[in-house]
């Protein structure tokens, strides 16, 4: 029998259908051959390539970048210096627009062209981890934006079009739908019963044996309502709204449990399509002392997300999160 599962935070319903799997590995989404590295204009030494550098960061005694932050060439908003707000245009009734007002940048993990997240030592990753803190810091900082949201898409299914590692980041005016569901959810909870509902949704996975990774600061679980198969989600276990002032340990344990799990999607389901998402306290809401846990979603994209979930919000996953989690363990300790 399926059961209707709803995730606390998110408030996202999940129909859990494990009899309607096919062999799991029907549904994944290999990640494409990497393409000739030649003319990627990510590479080290292809700088000229990309608009200026706006952050580079470098290891302990190497004096080249290890990660580096440039504007989109081809951003999705943009804000001009002078610009304070986005301006209304003209839409038909009862249609409602406004002028695409943001910050799109690019984030480039590595100066090589073929490395992967799992592959990451423990102080690249926190470097990459430092970088994406920086930036949510540099925008807050800036006032004109209502959240920023970092993001990483990996292989064409997941809607990557470069295949060199890089995340990025999206600051926008605005707080989005998703997060601002999220916040109401996180303000219900604190007021009904005191409780953070994400530390509260973290016990439960603990007791029910689905973390798949924790070190104590930071922890990784396969969630009771995961909405998609071998969907995890990373949370510090000391709550706090922001990543932007994660302290250098938490920063740094972030990065290995990002590290622990591209590698177990990668020991469980091999090279596939995945995204990764920082669900982090909108910069409106820290400006009001609002409660919120900050959190990563990281998930491979499986080919069942159709008319259904796009007709009704509500989404369906074949595989038991209690199984994810065990599957998920294996292929961690595999790599
Ligand atoms: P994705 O499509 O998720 O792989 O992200 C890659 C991003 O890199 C896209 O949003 C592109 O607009 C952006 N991009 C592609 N080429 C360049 C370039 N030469 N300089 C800066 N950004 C670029
Ligand atoms: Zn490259």
């Amino acid at each position: 029998m399926s059961e209707l599962r709803q995730d606390p935070v998110t408030g996202v319903t999940t129909v859990l259908e494990p009899e309607r799997a096919g062999r799991p590995r029907d549904h994944v989404h290999p990640v494409e051959a990497s393409k000739d590295a030649t003319h990627c204009p990510f590479c080290a030494g292809h700088e000229q390539s990309t608009p200026p550098s706006r952050l580079e960061l470098s290891l302990p005694g190497e004096s080249a970048w290890t990660v580096r932050v440039f504007e989109n060439l081809y951003p999705a908003l943009t804000a001009g210096d002078d610009q304070e707000w986005p301006a209304e245009i003209d839409a038909p009734w009862p249609y409602r627009g406004t002028t695409g007002f943001g910050v799109h940048e690019v984030i480039v993990e590595s100066p090589r062209h073929d490395d992967t997240l799992a592959v990451y030592t423990r102080e690249h990753a926190a470097l990459l981890v430092e970088a994406w803190a920086s930036r949510i810091r540099e925008w807050r900082e800036d006032g004109r934006f209502a959240s920023a949201l970092i993001f990483r898409n990996v292989g064409a299914a997941a809607g990557a079009s470069m295949s060199h590692p890089h995340s990025q980041l999206i600051a926008l005016s605005r707080v989005p739908e998703a997060l601002l569901k999220e916040l109401g959810n996180f303000s219900q909870d604190a007021t009904e019963s005191g409780r953070c509902v994400l530390c509260g949704a973290m016990s439960a996975d603990d007791a029910g044996e689905r973390i798949i990774f924790d070190d104590g600061v930071t922890a990784v679980h396969s969630p009771w309502a995961a909405p998609s198969p071998y969907f995890m989600r990373i949370a510090p276990r000391g709550c706090s709204a922001t990543l932007a002032d994660a302290t250098a340990e938490e920063r740094a344990s972030l990065g290995t449990a990002l590290v622990a799990a591209a590698r177990a999607i990668k020991g469980a389901l091999g090279e596939v399509a995945y995204n990764l998402v920082v669900h982090d306290a909108p910069y409106s809401a820290q400006h009001a002392g609002l409660p919120f846990h900050w959190h990563v979603e990281v998930f491979p994209r499986m080919g069942d997300q159709a008319g259904f979930e796009w007709g009704s919000g509500i989404y369906t996953n074949v595989v038991d999160p209690d199984v994810a989690a065990s599957v998920l363990r294996a292929g961690l300790a595999l790599e």
